[in-house]
């Protein structure tokens, strides 16, 4: 047994840490198409304490560590680009406060979408969180990291933005709380204190590891439904998004265009989701949307599409199972996709470079994308499916997305969770106090440089 390992174990109990290369395997890759790395050891640590003590020892035998939730990312963010040791997260999976009247629960990092999804559907139907397409295996925590977007982004904005506390452990190995945590038994605000959430979030785990995390949750009506505008020109879409976000009646409101089925071509669907105690509230909402757009469908610029309910099933589905299935239309595959969170007045843009991207690497597409805020801006989803038998067809898919992360920064996007190659895209049109920001803030957190190393690495 080699010292590392022994210490490991010694930390964590045999059981919980692997250095056998078929375990490895699992953490050398994710579901995208980045380039697997092996990392040299995989830990699963139950508690903040046992988190703490792994990094002292990364930082005393100076090992790479990467925290790891399910590693659904789909960009590479948790293969280890340098080795070291992988911490997954998910034994850590106590839900451990829930405040009703506060609006907010207490949560473990390796807590899981679908875990928290069943909590609150038993033990308070009346209060949600902003649930991702994601699987549900995906980790709360992770979705945060990467600023995920949910049902409720759309009136919230990122999902992110609804954390009322943090506890991390930093790279020293220091344990640090952020936010009311910090001075009271409370979890309910990161406000008013210096905003020091914003030192790990959208970080990819380079600055510490989140062990706990103080979550809002907001009111869950009794129904919900889905409304389906549908038209052709793209230029139209920011304008129907304004009247639409105006009335303040929608839950969520997502985009679609893809070339199949057949019928789907050539159009823009924008599913715009309601939700009401009530039949009358829902009625009420409905109501004002149409009429929001009316003007539009007198033109004959767009309409309602009708929804039998068993196409509805599908759409009001949560998380979407569907849009996985639907990606998978090369069967045996996969898919990929660069979120590119953009000004909605750039959406017709984006959907031209979607099409012309496709075109030129000879590949497949489906666009997604979400409102976030009242129309703030939005995520636009350059998705390629792909099948893994198919050598050939990763390649182009993979060269597709990234030509969509140049196309991104061309329109004057930023692109979401992007994976260590794209970073580095970004790293190099940023403004250069900004990017010598970012090397000192890791520079002084991380002197050892343990953490997460090739993500977001300014090399200067
Ligand atoms: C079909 C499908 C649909 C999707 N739909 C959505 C969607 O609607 N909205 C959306 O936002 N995303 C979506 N995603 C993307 C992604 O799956 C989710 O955002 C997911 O929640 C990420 O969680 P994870 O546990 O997989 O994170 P991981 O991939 O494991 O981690 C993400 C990042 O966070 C870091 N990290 C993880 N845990 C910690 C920790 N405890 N401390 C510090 N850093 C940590 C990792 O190092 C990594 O950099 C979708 C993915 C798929 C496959």
């Amino acid at each position: 047994m080699d010292k590392i390992y022994k210490a490991l174990a010694e930390i964590v109990g045999e059981e919980f840490v692997s250095n056998r290369k078929e375990e490895l395997y699992i953490y050398s890759r994710d579901s995208g198409l980045s380039e697997p790395r092996f990392p040299d050891y995989v830990v699963m640590p139950r508690t903040v304490e046992e988190v703490q003590k792994i990094i002292q020892l990364a930082n005393k035998e100076k090992i790479h560590v990467v925290p790891a939730g399910a590693s659904l990312s789909l960009s590479g963010l948790t293969i280890p680009q340098k080795g070291g040791i992988v911490i997954d997260m998910r034994r850590m999976d106590r839900i451990l406060e829930l405040n009703r009247k506060g609006r907010y629960v207490v949560l473990e990092a390796g807590v899981t979408q679908g875990k928290l999804q069943a909590f609150l559907e038993e033990n308070a139907p009346d209060l949600c969180h902003s649930l991702p397409e994601a699987p549900p295996s995906a980790t709360v925590v992770g979705n945060l990291v990467i600023h995920g977007q949910g049902n409720l982004t759309q009136a919230y904005g990122f999902n992110s933005s609804m954390i009322s506390g943090l506890e991390v452990v930093l790279p020293n190995g220091e344990i640090c709380r952020i936010g009311s945590c910090s001075l009271s038994p409370y979890w309910f605000s990161i406000e008013p204190l210096p905003y020091l959430a914003g030192l790990f979030l959208g970080w990819f785990g380079t600055t510490g590891v989140i062990t706990k995390v103080g979550l809002r949750l907001y009111p869950k009506k009794k129904l919900r439904d889905v409304e389906l505008f549908v038209l052709e020109d793209p230029k139209l879409v920011s304008e129907v998004i304004y009247r639409v976000t105006h009335t303040e009646m929608a839950e969520d409101i997502t985009t679609v265009a893809q070339p199949y089925p057949l019928m789907f071509q050539g159009t823009i669907m924008i599913g715009i989701y309601l939700t009401g105690d009530t039949e009358e509230e829902l009625e009420f909402k409905r109501r004002l949307i149409w009429s929001s757009l009316s003007e539009l469908i007198k033109a004959k610029e767009g309409g309602f599409m009708a929804l039998t309910p068993d196409m509805k099933v599908g759409f009001l589905e949560k998380p979407m199972s569907s849009l996985t299935r639907s990606a998978d239309i090369l069967k045996g595959g996969g898919f990929v996709y660069c979120g590119a969170i953009i000004p909605i007045e750039k959406f017709p843009e984006a959907l031209k470079k979607l099409f012309e991207i496709a075109e030129r690497n000879g590949v497949t597409f489906a666009h997604t994308g979400r409102v976030i805020g009242r129309g703030h801006c939005m995520m636009f989803a350059f998705a390629y499916p792909f099948n893994r038998a198919d050598l050939e067809r990763m390649e182009k898919a993979k060269r597709a997305l990234f030509d969509s992360y140049v196309a991104t920064l061309e329109i004057g996007g930023v692109p979401w969770k992007p994976g260590a190659e794209e970073q580095k895209l970004i790293l190099e049109r940023m403004d250069k106090n900004s990017v010598e920001l970012i090397k000192r803030i890791r520079e002084l957190l991380d002197p050892n440089k343990i953490m997460n190393p090739g993500n977001w690495e300014v090399e200067l």
